[in-house]
């Protein structure tokens, strides 16, 4: 790494102790802006990276709620506002126990880039809680959103903060928190969340839209060595939103997608994944993989294995942070990799990159290939502020031409710097440069 940045990590680090993930996503694109930094010395004068790693505000709340039984519960409530430099911030709320302010940190940061990749006049923001929502009766949700928002509602708005859904955050939970917004404010401000229901504000596509672009992404870097989804042999990890979406649109491409996985193990079907049974399993009964299992014949389901043991050419890990590592990506590689798009928010590992990028294999990072989930978002505040609504053919195109614009600004920007194919170094300079520019014409704030 470049000496300069290496001082400006450094101190990053040291202020930041115990956040691991967000120590992972600075280095990371430290890592591909040293060339960035000789082209325009006015960055390191103005100090852009260390203003750009603190955030703009750390919220941390409490969240008192009674479970189903009476008793109370007190959970810790997160909302990183990183940085505005291109528009409100934004960013969605994630539910899940392992949530910390290093988790809240590393997602927000890595939102900053990939949304200014988008296009779109966004800024990044993240937030959550460690609440574990499974398990819980919609009544105990229900009063955990309203908690949540009881303090959340100061810190937002359709011009200052505009959350949406991650891990543990969908359709209900959006509801929940928006009735209680909209109660709390006695104003019906569609544009403060995103990834509402369909007929209070919602877009169409926004459920499906992170899958369906990491895929459409995946699509261009195949076509960038005349291959295609068609025929491919696809492995995809969690089951969730994005997994679901990916499985559906990578089969509608041709692709027969053999696996999927949740925390407890993963399901091989080679006659391929039945989409509207997982979809029946997970969404609308809120099961388990073990479930699909049970009611589909001819698939094995293996407990507390790696799905990555299953051979594939295409991998998507659309799970969650680290959940593939060096020797998973290794052995993906021995068994014929060509390319693999990133629906979840850095799910490979440093050293899974690293195998990934030595082997020639394409890689499409999250903050790239996932773009389009907060990108639809983006479409449903400009629906919201225009009160209009889209159908789903001309939302779908609107996502499409981001995707593909997204790719080919990666690509062009990895063969200015010097490096044909390295999404990874497109993303990072292509997202900072933006993101550099405008916080350089807007003055030491
Ligand atoms: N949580 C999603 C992401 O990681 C979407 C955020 C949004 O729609 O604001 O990009």
């Amino acid at each position: 790494m470049d000496a300069r940045l290496e001082a400006v990590r450094d101190t990053v680090l040291a202020r930041n102790p115990g956040e691991a993930e967000f120590h992972q996503a600075v280095v990371e694109v430290f890592e591909s802006l040293g060339p960035v930094h000789d082209r325009h010395p006015e960055f390191l004068e103005a100090a852009i990276l260390e203003r750009l790693c603190e955030p703009e505000r750390q919220i941390i709340f409490r969240v008192p709620w009674t479970d189903d039984s009476g008793r109370v519960q007190i959970n810790r409530g997160f909302r990183v506002e990183f940085n505005s430099a291109l528009g409100p911030y934004k960013g969605g709320l994630r539910f899940h126990p392992s949530v910390y302010l290093g988790i809240v940190k590393f997602l927000g940061f890595e939102q900053i880039f990939k949304n200014a990749l988008t296009g779109m006049p966004i800024g990044g923001g993240k937030g959550g809680s460690d609440f574990d929502p499974s398990g819980r009766s919609d009544a105990e949700v229900m009063r955990f959103c309203q908690s949540f928002m009881t303090e959340l509602y100061r810190h937002i708005g359709e011009y200052t903060d505009v959350p949406a859904g991650d891990i543990g955050v969908g359709g209900r939970e959006i509801g929940y928190l928006f009735g209680q917004y909209k109660r709390i404010t006695n104003r019906y401000e569609s544009g403060v969340l995103t990834g509402k229901g369909i007929s209070w504000g919602g877009s169409l596509v926004r459920p499906e839209a992170t899958g369906f672009g990491t895929v459409i992404f995946t699509e261009e870097m195949l076509k960038t060595r005349g291959s295609s989804f068609d025929g491919q042999r696809v492995v995809v990890s969690g089951s969730g939103n994005v997994a679901i979406n990916a499985i559906a649109k990578a089969q509608a491409l041709g692709a027969a997608v053999v696996a999927c996985s949740d925390s407890s193990g993963y399901v091989v079907d080679e006659a391929g994944i039945d989409v509207g049974l997982l979809r029946q399993v997970k969404e609308v009964e809120r099961g388990r993989l073990k479930d699909y299992v049970l009611r589909r014949s001819g698939v094995s389901y293996v407990e507390a294995g790696s799905v990555w043991d299953v051979d594939a050419t295409v991998a998507l890990p659309c799970a969650t942070q680290n959940e593939l590592d060096g020797g998973a990506a290794a052995r993906l590689v021995r068994n014929g990799l060509l390319a693999v798009g990133e629906g979840a928010n850095m799910p490979s590992t440093r050293e899974a990159v690293a195998v990934f990028q030595e082997a020639g294999v394409l890689f499409g990072p999250g903050k790239a290939a996932n773009a389009g989930g907060v990108a639809t978002s983006a479409l449903e505040m400009q629906q919201n502020a225009s009160r209009d609504s889209w159908s789903f053919e001309h939302t779908e195109q609107r996502l499409t031409d981001i995707m593909v614009g997204i790719h080919d600004r990666c690509a062009s920007t990895a063969d200015e710097y010097g490096e044909p194919g390295n999404y990874v170094l497109g993303a990072n300079i292509g997202g900072f440069v933006k993101v550099a520019d405008a916080m350089l014409a807007q003055g030491l704030i």
